[in-house]
């Protein structure tokens, strides 16, 4: 959908939008969407600035960052947007429309796509680092095994550091017997 600065000139747009999963490039292998993506919002031109208001709705999975298994996050963000005209010869300074929740958006042409909104907002709402449990006890630095589920036999990942000087002792210890 694409929102037109001459048609918002004319009237206010009611949105009612599902986006499939899919259909939403997020530009990460982590971030996948599960469930159809909700937008109710409402788009009109404000001052010349393309406003847009309203709500989104979807489920996420992401990655633990410890073990890599999935862990789905729920997203519901109200947004209330606003997208002032860039001059042509202008580049906006980044790939993002926008930096944060205060700071104002650009678009620039004729208007600017939804999905490029959802999509910033759905990142906006996503936690940067998300773990299963709070205790979870990660992948072995080692052999790789998930240790929420299983011991592994290597003794590195349960090495307190401050004790490094101790298993060096022990060690060439049992060297010389
Ligand atoms: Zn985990
Ligand atoms: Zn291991």
């Amino acid at each position: 959908m694409f929102l037109d600065v001459k048609d918002l000139a004319v009237r206010k747009l009611r949105i009612r939008k599902t986006y499939a999963p899919g259909s939403v490039d997020f530009h990460s292998s982590e971030i996948k969407q599960l469930e159809p993506l909700e937008v109710n919002a409402t788009a009109e031109l404000l001052e010349g600035q393309i406003r847009v208001e309203g709500q989104l709705d979807t489920k996420i999975e992401l990655q633990c960052a410890r073990c890599l298994e999935p862990v789905v996050e729920e997203v519901n963000r109200a947004f209330d947007l606003f997208y002032a005209p860039l001059p042509k010869d202008e580049k906006p300074k980044e790939d993002r429309l926008k930096d944060d929740d205060t700071e104002i958006g650009f678009f620039q042409g004729e208007g600017l796509f939804l999905a490029d909104v959802v999509k910033e907002q759905v990142l906006l709402a996503l936690p940067l680092k998300v773990i299963c449990q709070s205790d979870c006890r990660g992948l072995c630095p080692n052999c790789g095994a998930n240790l929420n589920h299983e011991e592994c036999r290597c003794e590195t990942h349960a090495t307190d550091p401050r004790l490094a000087p101790l298993a060096r002792l022990k060690q060439d210890w049992l060297k010389k017997q």
